[in-house]
């Protein structure tokens, strides 16, 4: 049965010893997609442009699925050399796809880890494609590495890969990260191969995570449920491994989101339609990959308790949320949105009037270039996610905003950057009425307490931006004892 031989031939590892501070060691990057191979293209997120500066510092190979579709199975990569990096590409089959990616990635491994077990369908097919493709991905990679290359990998994806990668007989430094939420060991322990699945995740030598929610669930699955021990600060013993795991909160890049936002509001055309259709009426954002973690349902459901509960809201607010489509081969992410459709049309029909509708619901996306300038025209971001491993739209709806008059966010509490924005208006999103309350709140916080709240939330975005992620993990995977 693959999902216990994955275990027990778990390959022992070589020691080698490692750092070299002085000198920077080669990078590889491995990810699902890979960033664009030019620099500066509209699709190109700011996670994209932190590794892609990582990258260029050191030089070194981006790896990854390349978006094509084959007809046969291949082992070779196709390669692109661009200054000092080379993009390593990979085309999969469609039977490949469909297990790895659309079968266990995103209907096992992302619902679970957003703690949505009842959406989870597992089947060992996709699993054995789950583990066919990360064997497939290590041995198109080997033949690419160096000796001291530094192997970073990144998201759930991927987590088979060291071991996959050690069975071949690697012994570089590998560091994972994930960039989901990491679950509660009891929510892990309904996965039918969660024993191998973590087993896999302690062959890497650094774990990084986005929060420390998260890495609690980690360390309590391997100290209580692995049998793993803790060897003191962020070091583990598990699996036949001795690893770090420490929290990497991924920032934004602070200076650009603020330079997008201040030329959007002079000179964006969108904006100056957006802000007249306003009026004086009080602007409310949301914006959202559409997907079931983000909390849409009970964001939709909160806005309407506010519209029925306070009639002194009702011509006053405009809630604007925008979700492009994501995953629309997965049938959860069609359901989503019929149900949105149904609730925004349901809002408005009661709640609209001939000259104005409380809910703009746009099934689309916008570039940064205008969302800056939307999120600084708003006066309150909703950021609700049920489960969220980070959230960077509320990082970039505060960097966005102007300082003589900051807008506020209600935050969930289960977002990543909760731990970080202790400032924002913290809510559950599970509590409508506390949804209620809490726009209610923001949409009456005085100035001052708002300028104050804002200063200190851009303190802590300034000092864990994007360039500061990169760099924390990069110094600390350079500072590991691989296959330890
Ligand atoms: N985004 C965008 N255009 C849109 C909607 C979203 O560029 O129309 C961006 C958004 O600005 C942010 C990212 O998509 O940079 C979403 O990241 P987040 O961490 O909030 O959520 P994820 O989609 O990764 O779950």
């Amino acid at each position: 049965m693959a999902m216990v031989d994955s275990v027990t031939t778990l390959p022992e590892r070589p020691r080698t010893v490692t750092a070299q501070p002085k000198r920077r060691r080669r990078l590889v990057v491995v990810s699902n997609r890979v960033g664009p191979v030019e620099a500066g293209k509209a699709s190109e997120g700011g996670l994209a442009v932190a590794l892609r500066a990582a990258l260029e510092q050191s030089g070194g190979i981006w790896f990854g699925f390349s978006g094509t579709v084959s007809k046969q199975p291949t082992e070779t990569p196709h390669q692109t050399t661009v200054g000092n990096i080379t993009w390593a590409t990979l085309d999969l089959t469609k039977q490949d796809l469909d297990d790895y990616y659309i079968g266990y990635s995103n209907r096992v491994l992302w619902p679970l880890f957003h703690y949505r077990p009842s959406l989870v369908e597992f089947s060992r097919r996709a699993l054995a494609g789950y583990q066919r493709v990360n064997d497939l991905f290590a041995r198109a990679l080997q033949p690419l590495l160096e000796p001291d290359d530094l192997i970073w990998v990144h998201d759930y994806h991927l987590i088979p890969l060291a071991n996959a990668l050690r069975r071949l007989g690697c012994r570089q430094s590998i560091g994972f990260f994930l960039h989901t939420p990491f679950p509660a060991a009891e929510v892990m322990r309904l996965l039918p191969n969660h024993r191998e699945l973590v087993a896999e995740l302690c062959a890497y030598d650094l774990i990084g995570f986005q929060a420390h929610s998260h890495l609690q669930g980690f360390r309590d699955y391997v100290l209580r449920s692995g049998g793993g021990t803790d060897l003191g600060g962020t070091r583990l013993q598990a699996f036949g491994h001795e690893l770090d795991a420490d929290v990497f909160p991924v920032g934004i890049d602070v200076d650009n989101i603020e330079g997008l936002a201040a030329k959007a509001a002079k000179r964006s055309r969108q904006m100056r339609r957006l802000v007249d259709s306003i009026d004086d009426r009080r602007l409310l954002i949301g914006v959202d990959r559409l997907d079931y973690s983000k909390g849409l349902p009970e964001r939709f459901a909160a806005y309407e308790y506010l519209l029925e509960h306070f009639p002194e809201i009702r011509g006053r607010t405009v809630f604007m949320q925008i979700a492009p489509p994501s995953r629309s081969d997965v049938p959860e992410y069609k359901q989503i949105r019929r149900a949105l459709n149904h609730a925004a049309g349901s809002i408005n029909g009661r709640y609209a009037e001939f000259d104005q509708a409380p809910l703009r619901w746009l099934n689309k996306s916008f570039n940064h270039s205008i969302l800056t300038g939307f999120f600084r025209a708003a006066d309150l971001a909703l950021v609700t996610p049920l489960r969220d491993g980070m959230n960077l739209v509320v990082k970039e709806y505060l960097a966005s905003q102007s300082a003589d008059d900051p807008g506020m966010p209600v935050l969930s509490c289960f977002a990543g950057a909760a731990e970080e924005l202790a400032e924002a208006i913290i809510v559950n999103p599970y509590d409508k009425e506390g949804m209620a309350e809490a726009i209610r709140e923001g949409l009456a916080m005085p100035l001052g307490e708002r300028q104050e709240r804002w200063s200190a939330m851009m303190t802590t975005l300034r000092r864990n931006d994007t360039n500061a992620w990169r760099e924390r993990f990069v110094t600390a995977l350079s500072a590991v004892t691989a296959g330890a």
